[in-house]
């Protein structure tokens, strides 16, 4: 039996494995001990956790264990790597290379060091697809460039970056990598050694983990990374992040890295299946529907596509049974189009038409039906009250139109 609301929304956050949850209670009930103390068994049982989960995480991302700093979430993730490499290395140069389609944990924070004067910032274009090109990025550096910050996976259009390339170029130079994993660990392959990264931000809701918990993973060796921290207090996390840890979202974090680790492969196969299920199913029956995002250097379970004529906004509106995104995202007064859909040469029609499907772990084939045939109707419900799309249909030219105000 079908059930709704459908949740077909895994970007924005997924739901804590029910065998990650396992691991966590007891940790709020008979294993509540503060991780810092020392001096009882109450402490180290709470510490064996977190021992426990850093080894799970590192092994993930082929780290190691003592390098993985535990945060709030990858929004601190991001700040901590940003601020404090330009803290850190402000005697070697303030220069960031970064990119346009960067989530805005990123962007702000870049934005924020400019303001305050701390840094000058290269923003790099992206091509069509959504993707850096590797000699931009060369081609940025100068001799004042101290970190490229480049995300592994886009969380609106899921196009994987040459990451591994970028890597390389970056030690090459010398220069510190920073790379937003968020999107892609625990769900494609992501190892910080072979692909020459420096600093890797994680968060555990995005991989059936809980939320309010992640963590910045900084290279130890070859070359050391250092970062001046941005919470100053009782000098958790090897003095770079203060602050009680979060020993239950730590162990959940743990498992659920053991479990991606298990299952990441088998899993992708999977939703990479459903996925192309749905986008075939759509491409079928509605014409006017266009693909954003790198075709096939893609996350397995993203989809993100526009439906020329109608607005995101109401589409997700009529479907209301189904949990996905739209491009659009209401910042206060305005109704804006997606900064990434935009990079991506869109026009601001499009990119207000786009929708982001999200497909993961607890979806099924049975719900993918569902979706394809709710999103299809209404859509085409929604292009019956378009005059528009009338006119389209007819032949006429839209862009000839000259309109009367
Ligand atoms: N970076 C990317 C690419 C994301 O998708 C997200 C979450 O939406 C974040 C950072 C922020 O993560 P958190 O919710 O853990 O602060």
């Amino acid at each position: 039996m079908l059930k709704t609301p459908i949740y077909m929304d895994n970007h924005a956050t997924t739901r804590t494995d029910p065998r990650v949850l396992d691991v966590m209670l007891p940790y709020f009930t008979e294993k509540f001990g503060n991780a810092a103390s020392r001096n009882h068994s109450f402490g180290w049982e709470a510490e064996e956790g977190v021992v426990r989960a850093r080894n799970q995480i590192a092994a993930l991302i082929g780290g190691k264990a003592k390098e993985i700093i535990f945060t709030s979430g990858a929004t601190e993730s991001d700040n901590l790597a940003v601020k404090g490499v330009l803290e850190f290395y402000k005697d070697k140069g303030n220069h960031i290379i970064t990119c346009v389609t960067e989530h805005k944990a990123i962007l702000d924070s870049c934005r924020a060091l400019e303001r305050a004067g701390k840094a000058t910032v290269t923003y790099l274009a992206v091509d069509k697809y959504g993707m850096v090109d590797p000699d931009d990025v060369r081609s940025a550096i100068t001799d004042k460039t101290v970190l490229i910050s480049i995300m592994w996976a886009n969380n609106e259009i899921g196009t994987i970056h040459p990451i591994a390339e970028i890597g390389k170029i970056a030690k090459e130079k010398g220069i510190v990598f920073h790379s937003d994993a968020v999107q892609a660990v625990g769900h494609i392959p992501v190892d910080v050694e072979k692909n020459g990264v420096d600093l890797l931000s994680l968060t555990a809701h995005k991989l059936y983990g809980p939320k309010g918990c992640g963590a910045l993973w900084v290279r130890s060796k070859g070359p050391r990374v250092r970062i001046t921290p941005i919470i100053d207090g009782g000098g958790h996390e090897r003095g770079m992040r203060s602050g009680t840890l979060n020993v239950t979202g730590i162990v959940g974090f743990g498992a659920a890295a053991e479990i991606a680790a298990k299952e990441m492969n088998e899993e992708a196969e999977r939703l990479r299946e459903m996925r192309n299920k749905l986008q075939a199913g759509l491409f079928e029956r509605l014409d006017e529907i266009y693909l954003n995002g790198h075709p096939t250097e893609r996350l397995p379970g993203n989809l993100n596509v526009s439906f020329a004529y109608v607005e995101g906004e109401s589409l997700l509106m009529g479907i209301n049974d189904v949990a996905v995104s739209s491009g659009s995202a209401c910042t206060s007064a305005t109704l804006e189009p997606s900064y990434v859909i935009r990079a991506l040469g869109t026009n601001e029609e499009l990119a207000h038409s786009s929708i982001r499907f999200g497909v993961g772990r607890f979806n099924t084939d049975e719900e993918v039906d569902y979706v394809t045939e709710r999103v299809t109707k209404e859509v085409r419900r929604l292009r019956e009250m378009s005059p528009l799309y009338e006119m389209a249909k007819e032949g006429i030219d839209l862009k000839s139109v000259s309109w009367k105000a």
